[in-house]
């Protein structure tokens, strides 16, 4: 991985037919906060994303939910991708994937038993958004009460892991809850690709920074430009790397100025 400004002439050139840019939400454009509901956007980021969406095609990637993803973003015209890919919109484009719509009730069903199980680990936030779910952990700081939440959320979702009904994937102090189906940031990335630039003339630039990440990075391996936001240089799938929400705000800026002159 190699440090995005120090290869900002060969990003350049790559850049130069166009991008359809693709950006993560938390962490990326947004800080990572203590409870997810106060990563808000900062006017001056959101500010960057309107004038970044008049020079390039632009779309936010998050594992909230889409309706959720698409209120702190609040901007028309750019394509939205929720619950890691399940659902997408945009303009001309809606996917609905039915097979995590069914998953509904079983998320609920779990999401219900793990409020009730987890009820006293104090920190812990459940967030059911429909086909997926996310337990934060972020605010449980008594090391026990961690352990004790590792040991009773393994427990409860164990019959649906083994089942093969869900997926459980760890994020930055969260665990993920998905369906078990063959669909990820990747593959939604490609749907994308394939949706709104079928042509396949402009360079696809991905910037993320958590596990989910990853499947799009390696989507992308070779065909676009891959970066991700990580203070320390870790293993990863993505070709570059930026080190915080300020740098990316940077790259925003200067993609920006390739386009505005
Ligand atoms: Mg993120």
């Amino acid at each position: 991985m190699e440090y995005l400004f120090d290869r900002w002439e060969e990003v350049r050139r790559d850049l130069i037919p166009g991008a359809l840019l693709l950006l993560d939400y938390d962490g990326t454009l947004t800080p990572i906060v203590e409870r997810p509901e106060l990563a808000i956007l900062s006017p001056d980021m959101r500010e960057l994303l309107r004038r970044a969406s008049q020079h390039y095609k632009l779309g936010v990637i998050s594992g909230r939910s889409l309706a959720d993803i698409k209120r702190l973003v609040g901007l028309g015209g750019i394509f939205y991708v929720g619950n890691h890919g399940f659902e997408i919109s945009g303009p001309g484009v809606k996917l609905i994937k039915p097979e995590a719509e069914r998953a509904r009730p079983v998320v609920a069903k779990l999401c219900e038993e793990l409020r009730w199980k987890l009820s006293d680990i104090k920190g812990t936030i459940i967030e059911d958004k429909g086909p997926t779910a996310s337990v934060h952990y972020r605010s449980v700081a008594d090391p026990n009460a961690l352990e004790d939440l590792n040991g009773i959320f393994g427990e409860a979702v164990a019959p649906y892991v083994d089942s093969g009904t869900l997926r459980v994937t760890r994020g930055k102090k969260v665990f993920e809850i998905r369906p078990n189906i063959g669909w990820d940031k990747g593959k939604a990335v490609l749907w994308i690709i394939d949706t709104v630039n079928p042509s396949r003339d402009l360079m696809p630039v991905y910037v993320g920074d958590d596990r989910t990440d990853e499947d799009a990075f390696f989507a992308l391996k070779d065909r676009g430009v891959t970066v991700l936001v990580s203070r320390e240089v870790k293993e990863s799938n993505a070709k570059y790397f930026v080190r915080d929400v300020g740098e990316v705000k940077a790259f925003l800026e200067k993609l920006i100025s390739l386009r505005a002159k």
